[in-house]
């Protein structure tokens, strides 16, 4: 599937793209055309201010047209930091030692409840490889914990690539989306960066979503963790990844993560020859938005506040807030941090990220009404493409803000945030739609709670 020398081939070919062929590329793109790999490299390559400037102004309208102003909103869950791997740039690789720590059933519902206090209801269940201390009946009890003793409605789960066997029990459990980054798709950088590691073997690694698929799972997740390797290979390589799944299976990946190196503990970066720029990231995720529309770009608070936000106006849809990533990390009072896979950046809490996105005109959206209501892999796909998602999500969006206003916040988004949600309310064109959201807002505000279309 990834083919270095194909790959290298159309790295060189779209290495100085002149200014007729992007202007040619960018009106493609305006159309709404497929671009190919060459357009999408000699994107990742342009140089004139004016063009890269149209390049985010169009990742800034299909953001628009498809995802409207909704960021849906969630958080990691770090339940162990055990792990016999020892990827070289990860706080838990096993050559780090420190005492590490598995959360019980007991404290995964404690946890569940503290993220539920801060008003999330989608998290991303994480979890170091290490077979003996969290097999694959952990993680499903953990699941099983957490949606019987909590208001967490979808809980998306990144862990190590495995058995179809056991995606299936991760299948029968309920689970949003397997995520799974590949972390970097030159095989060189792999085997380096994973050395006599379960993790180290490439070609398994890069298989497990055909494992997943073919469990039954119908939504994945991909990424790369950018700074490994050439960041215009890898785009260029999960594209491919992409198209290859959707070629076998008929749906490619339901989301993008796009996660850039950071700090951790046996780490330096500057170690990392490829580490890349501001500018350079903010070109890679608006190529990525042009390249392939319909799929979620989630951006993490390894990220800070400035670039996040101005990435949620050029293409990004999903972001974390709020986040720990030591286990057990969310706590009822502040208290100092265990051990942390990486430093993060956007270290606000979900309520300052709420108000600031509601103060830039963005609906933060707590929905998972998708995954609940079956509209999963290839039915949500060909509900995206046909613009007809736009309908169900904005006011479901609406409605979860509301629920998160009752609940969660303070007199101040109060005031302001059910002021937005009443202004956005009153502009939904489909009159029997409208007519249903009003009403159902009415009802949150009065103490009803999980109404969805
Ligand atoms: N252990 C599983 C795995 O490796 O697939 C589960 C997820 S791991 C806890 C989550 C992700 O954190 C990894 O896939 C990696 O990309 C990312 N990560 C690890 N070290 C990082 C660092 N120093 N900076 C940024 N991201 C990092
Ligand atoms: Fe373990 Fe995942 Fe960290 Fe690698 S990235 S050391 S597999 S927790």
């Amino acid at each position: 599937m990834i083919n270095k020398e194909y790959i290298n081939g159309i790295l060189k070919k779209a290495k100085n793209p002149r200014y007729d062929e992007i202007k040619r590329i960018l009106h493609k793109a305006k159309g709404r055309k497929p671009l190919n790999h060459l357009d999408i490299v000699m994107l990742l390559n342009a140089h004139d201010k004016k063009q890269v400037r149209e390049i985010y102004k169009i990742a800034g309208e299909i953001k628009e047209e498809i995802y409207g102003n909704r960021v849906v909103m969630f958080a990691p869950l770090y339940i162990s930091n055990y792990c016999v791997n020892n990827c070289k740039y990860c706080g838990y690789r096993r050559d780090n030692k420190f005492d590490r720590k598995k959360l019980n059933m007991e404290e995964i519902k404690q946890q569940a409840i503290n993220l539920e206090k801060l008003g999330h209801k989608r998290l991303a269940l994480e979890v170091g490889e290490a077979p003996v201390e969290t097999p694959i009946e952990y993680v499903v009890e953990a699941i099983q914990t957490i949606y019987d003793n909590s208001s967490i409605r979808r809980i998306n789960v990144n862990i190590a690539a495995t058995t179809v066997e056991e995606y299936k029990q991760l299948h029968e459990i309920g689970i949003g989306t397997y995520i799974l980054f590949q972390e970097t798709y030159d095989t060189e950088a792999f085997e380096t960066q994973h050395p006599k590691s379960l993790k180290g073997d490439y070609d398994y690694h890069l298989h497990a979503f055909d494992r997943a698929f073919e469990a039954g799972i119908e939504d994945v997740g991909a990424g790369v963790l950018f700074g490994l390797a050439d960041w215009k290979f890898e785009v260029l390589s999960l594209i491919i990844h992409n198209e290859y799944l959707e070629n076998k299976f008929g749906v490619g990946f339901h989301t993008i993560s796009v996660p850039r190196l950071k700090k951790a503990d046996g780490m330096e970066l500057a170690d990392y020859p490829n580490i890349i720029s501001d500018e350079d990231f903010k070109r890679l995720v608006t190529v990525i938005r042009l390249a392939v529309p319909y799929i979620g770009i989630i951006l993490s608070t390894r990220e800070t506040k400035e670039i996040r936000e101005e990435l949620i106006n050029h293409g990004v849809s999903q972001i974390s807030a709020g986040s720990k990533t030591d286990v057990g990390g969310y706590h009822e009072e502040q208290e100092t941090i265990d051990h942390d896979q990486f430093e993060l950046s956007d270290e606000r809490s979900v309520l300052d990220i709420t108000k600031g996105l509601v103060d830039s005109g963005f609906i933060p959206s707590y929905c998972t009404a998708c995954y609940r209501k079956g509209r999963t892999g290839d039915r949500f796909m060909a509900l995206a493409k046909n613009g007809n998602i736009g309908l169900i999500c904005e006011p479901n969006a609406l409605m979860t803000l509301t629920e998160y206003i009752m609940d969660y916040s303070d007199e101040d988004l109060k005031v302001k945030g059910l002021d937005f949600v009443w202004k956005h309310a009153e502009t939904i064109k489909n009159q029997t739609v409208k007519g249903k959201l009003i009403e159902n807002i009415k009802k949150i505000i009065d103490g009803e709670r999980d109404l969805f279309f």
